[in-house]
């Protein structure tokens, strides 16, 4: 018996991918045109979909592997995000990032995994510093409300012992180069990535024994003995189908009323001149995240595949469970931006933002992915819970373990997340899940 699935909705995102824009252009991968046949499909381009096909053609060496990719690779949310991999626990549906001690030692076991994959395969795509850089994470309080959220972090994770080290204003401004933070959180076990030269680099090593295909969306699967998925110009038949889609797994008919389709924005400036970059002072390529949840995350990023030095905050969060948001959204977006910009950077203030844009989340309530096999030979490896740079290649990973039927204990760790539980009803959900985050932005002050 044949069961075909019609995938309502393709991608859709508002506004550039700045952090894909900013780098020369590259060679694109074909679309898939015609009929081919494949022993591994993987559905979606992110990290999520390239950990899988890493992870595929280590364990399934020989194999025809594809990767079908609806837009092109960096342009959704790969492409969009702030670079942190976060090895500790980073729970943004808590009030300080943390959760239960046990859990968040699985989840820094589970994440560190994820670190150390991408790690090595930075190393072995050849990867610069500028692109994959394991130089762990700053957190940053401006108040004394952050400076609360740092304490009771730190206490949790005193309580984890794992290495930190407090920064005083002081030095705070020696990386930073601005008076603005009071005190900050260093710990070690973090990665910044560029997150679109990362996505690329990685898709041409991975190309040598991978075939990607962009600009090639699966509108139809027909699951069967052998599986078919249909792009507007092809076909693939294949035996194994790995979903590495994040939300849009909800396209393809799976997880209802169960995910969360949160969004984030952010903006970006243009290329500081020599001058700019003198005035502001501090260190070349740096990264704070607030101490609060709900404030704004900074990054400065130097010259990069001709980027130029740049500056981009993010804030502000919505939840749209239509899985798309509109330019008015980004334009109301970018007024608090612009605030959180002139707050840090007043010697900057005349620097305009030169891209602005939105971008795709899947959470779960209980913080858990939406993981497993879903029909015979059909994997999803999904919802990435805000962290999809570590939790989207853990579960790329994961995901291609199990269909390879690889047993470890990691896998078997992962496996026991409980599913992801069900949603409120709307309109309750997304009235009050908003209300929610414009209340705990206003809470933020100057955090945000
Ligand atoms: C502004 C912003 C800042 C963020 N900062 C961070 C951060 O610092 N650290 C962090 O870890 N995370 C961050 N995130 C979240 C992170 O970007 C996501 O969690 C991550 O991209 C999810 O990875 P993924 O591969 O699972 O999904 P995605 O990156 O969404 O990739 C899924 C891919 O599937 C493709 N696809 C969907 N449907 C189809 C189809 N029908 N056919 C073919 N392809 C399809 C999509 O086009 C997409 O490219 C941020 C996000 C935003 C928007």
């Amino acid at each position: 018996m044949t069961k075909v699935i019609q995938v309502t909705r393709v991608p859709k995102d508002t506004g550039p991918a700045a952090w894909n824009a900013i780098l020369e252009a590259a060679t694109p991968y074909p679309q898939l045109d015609g009929d081919i046949t494949a022993d591994w499909v993987i559905v979606g381009g992110g990290f999520t979909g390239l950990a899988a096909a890493r992870r595929l053609s280590q364990i399934a060496s020989g194999d025809k592997i594809i990767v079908l990719e609806a837009c092109g690779l960096a342009e959704g949310p790969a492409g969009r995000n702030s670079g942190f991999m976060i090895d500790l626990p980073h729970d943004l549906n808590s009030e300080t990032y943390a959760g239960a001690a046990d859990e968040d030692l699985k989840q820094i076991r589970l994440n560190r995994a994820a670190i150390d994959f991408t790690a090595q395969l930075a190393k072995d795509f050849g990867m610069s510093q500028q692109v994959f850089m394991g130089c762990g994470k700053v957190t940053g309080a401006a108040s004394s409300r952050g400076e609360k959220h740092i304490q009771s972090y730190l206490q949790h994770i005193k309580a984890l012992q794992e290495d930190y080290r407090l920064l005083d204003g002081a030095e705070m401004k020696a990386l930073t180069g601005i008076d603005f933070y009071t005190q900050g959180l260093y710990t070690p076990g973090a990665a910044m990535i560029q997150p679109a030269a990362f996505i690329r680099q990685a898709a041409r090593g991975l190309s040598k024994t991978v075939s990607i295909y962009e600009n090639s969306p699966v509108i139809e699967m027909q699951l069967g003995a052998d599986h078919l998925l249909k792009t507007p110009k092809g076909k693939v038949r294949t035996k194994n189908i790995i979903l590495a889609v994040n939300g849009h797994i909800q396209s393809f008919g799976y997880f209802n009323k169960k995910l969360l389709h949160a969004f984030t924005y952010a903006s970006m400036t243009r290329p500081l001149t020599p001058e700019e970059v003198e005035r502001l002072g501090g260190e070349a390529n740096w990264g704070v995240l607030p101490a609060d949840p709900m404030g704004t995350t900074v990054r400065r990023v130097s010259n990069l595949m001709g980027s130029g030095d740049r500056l981009t905050v993010r804030n502000h969060f919505t939840l749209n469970q239509s899985l798309e948001v509109s330019q008015a959204q980004i334009q109301s977006a970018a007024k608090s931006h612009d605030k959180a910009f002139r707050a840090r950077f007043p010697m900057l203030d005349t620097v305009p933002m030169e891209y602005r844009w939105g971008g795709r989340l899947c959470l779960s309530l209980n913080s858990v992915p939406a993981f497993g096999e879903l029909e015979e030979r059909v994997y999803s490896a999904a919802c990435q819970n805000g962290l999809g740079t570590v939790k989207g290649t853990l579960s790329g990973m994961m995901a291609a373990d199990l269909a390879a039927n690889v047993d470890s204990a990691i896998l078997r760790e992962y496996m026991a997340y409980d599913p992801p539980s069900r949603l409120p009803p709307e309109p309750f959900l997304s009235v009050g899940a908003n209300a929610t985050m414009r209340w705990k932005e206003w809470l933020a002050g100057s955090e945000l």
